[in-house]
């Protein structure tokens, strides 16, 4: 019964949202692992919850013009996908990145509800950013286009409304230039934005969030089997935020990080990324805006492959936090032929379809996104709630907090997983645990 629901739900999202690729492909991942819920829960259906929690409650696209160092005119697009607004104000990154479409946009913030639910706080799912590419621009034309890009989205966001946050391409300085742009128009400091700098507002710990809370997730995962991070061979995918932080949280509770990539290719070094050189990629990223390669030029036997990914190099436990779809299918072979049994994903959906069944079919341990990568938009949460009291938490209790709600997400999904029949498969407990909040609240509220 549920099945038949869940096609004909398909076929009208993928007629209604044509050449939506990405979103598509989220919406079918969540709503095929729902079906015990569903069948468990007639309710669900009778209100028509897949239907509404697939349409966005409201898609904004706007027009970015802005002037070039050259004095030339820049036209970009502008998007905030507020997708549901069920328990809380609506909450997600913004994507500055040239491959930046409504599709993207629409699955980004469709997984945001689900992960946002997971975190136990009171948030909604949104998504925005921009076709915009930050890459070789000067800070003036980042702050020029900032600037531009507010004048719009001010009056669609505010801190009971929609909170807006960084995510790839937006950062410490794109998150300064955009507060500023909305305190000049609408006259007020507030908590309209999360991931501030910490002397004007922002949260201890909110810049390590994702990549912390991706290895706290992965710790609990490894505790099921008894097993601890001391020793364990890691690559990592990526080497902005998220990959930096995943590298120095492992490196601190004693693994061994030997990759780290970039869009151009991956580094692979067999001694271990240590913390001395952990801060020289922190500067190559942060400051000179660097490649990886000049990794390779610098320490001695790194190899650098251009055009590589790491899922080849033979490892105990991966961490994807690059992008999209970065994993397909041969690559999840690879790993698992090599050895590796734990995948915690702190980019959003990077593994394709087929990834994802070779990894719940080989039985290893597979933390969704959604639940794994739940940290960062968790102390965006703390932030908010910081925000509307006017104070500030210590490093400690933030980090404290941090760990006991990715423990949280991680026993709730284990949890729900096993109760609907699929023990071990975090795909199914998060995404169900997440829906049947968002759901539960969608029907109390009456048909809005
Ligand atoms: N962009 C991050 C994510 O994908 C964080 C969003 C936020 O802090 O609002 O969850």
């Amino acid at each position: 019964m549920s099945k038949a629901c869940i096609n004909s739900v398909m076929e009208t999202i993928i007629h209604r949202n044509p050449r939506e690729y990405e979103f598509h492909q989220a919406v079918r991942e969540v709503l095929e692992s729902l079906e015990p819920a569903l069948d468990r829960h007639p309710i669900y259906e009778k209100h028509k919850i897949l239907e509404r929690i697939t349409e966005p409650e409201r898609v904004i696209m706007f027009r970015v013009p802005w002037i070039d160092d050259r004095c030339e005119i820049q036209i970009n697009r502008g998007y905030r996908v507020e997708f549901n607004s069920a328990i809380g104000p609506y909450k997600g990154g913004l994507r500055f990145h040239p491959s930046v479409n409504l599709g993207i946009m629409k699955f980004l913030a469709f997984e945001q509800i689900f992960k946002n639910a997971l975190t136990t706080l009171y948030m909604g799912g949104a998504k925005g950013g921009s076709d915009f590419d930050p890459k070789g621009k000067s800070d003036g034309e980042v702050m020029r286009f900032c600037q531009s890009f507010m004048i719009e989205l001010y009056r669609h966001i505010g801190p009971a409304t929609d909170v807006p946050a960084g995510d790839i391409g937006v950062g410490k300085r794109e998150i300064g230039y955009l507060f500023g742009q909305y305190k000049r128009i609408v006259n007020e400091f507030n908590g309209a934005l999360t991931g501030k700098s910490l002397n004007w507002g922002g949260s201890h710990l909110r810049p390590e969030a994702t990549g912390y809370g991706c290895v706290y997730f992965a710790r609990e995962m490894l505790r099921t089997r008894e097993e601890e991070f001391k020793g364990k061979v890691c690559t990592i995918s990526g080497s902005g935020n998220v990959s930096q932080f995943t590298a120095q949280k492992l490196i601190q509770l004693g693994a061994k990080v030997v990759s780290m990539s970039d869009s151009d290719g991956v580094i692979y070094d067999p001694d271990g990324i240590n913390e001395e050189k952990l801060a020289f990629i922190f500067e190559l990223k942060n400051v000179r805006r660097g490649r990886i390669r000049d990794y390779a030029g610098h320490f001695k036997g790194v190899t650098y492959r251009d055009g590589a990914k790491p899922w080849d190099i033979p490892c105990d436990c991966a961490f994807p936090c690059a992008t999209q779809n970065e994993i397909e299918e041969e690559d999840t072979k690879t790993l698992v032929r090599n050895g590796c049994y734990l995948v915690a994903e702190g980019a959003n959906m990077p593994c394709i379809p087929q990834a994802v069944h070779v990894f719940q079919e080989a039985k290893i341990l597979y933390g969704p996104g959604k639940a794994a990568n739940a940290g960062g938009v968790a102390v965006s949460g703390l932030e908010m709630a910081q925000n509307a009291q006017f104070i500030h938490w210590s490093r400690e209790y933030v980090d404290a907090k941090l760990q006991e709600l990715m423990k949280e997400i991680h026993d709730n999904s284990w949890r729900t997983a096993k109760e609907y029949g699929c023990p071990g498969d975090y795909v199914v407990g998060a995404n169900i645990a997440g829906f049947l909040k968002v759901a539960d609240a969608m029907i109390e509220q009456g048909l809005v």
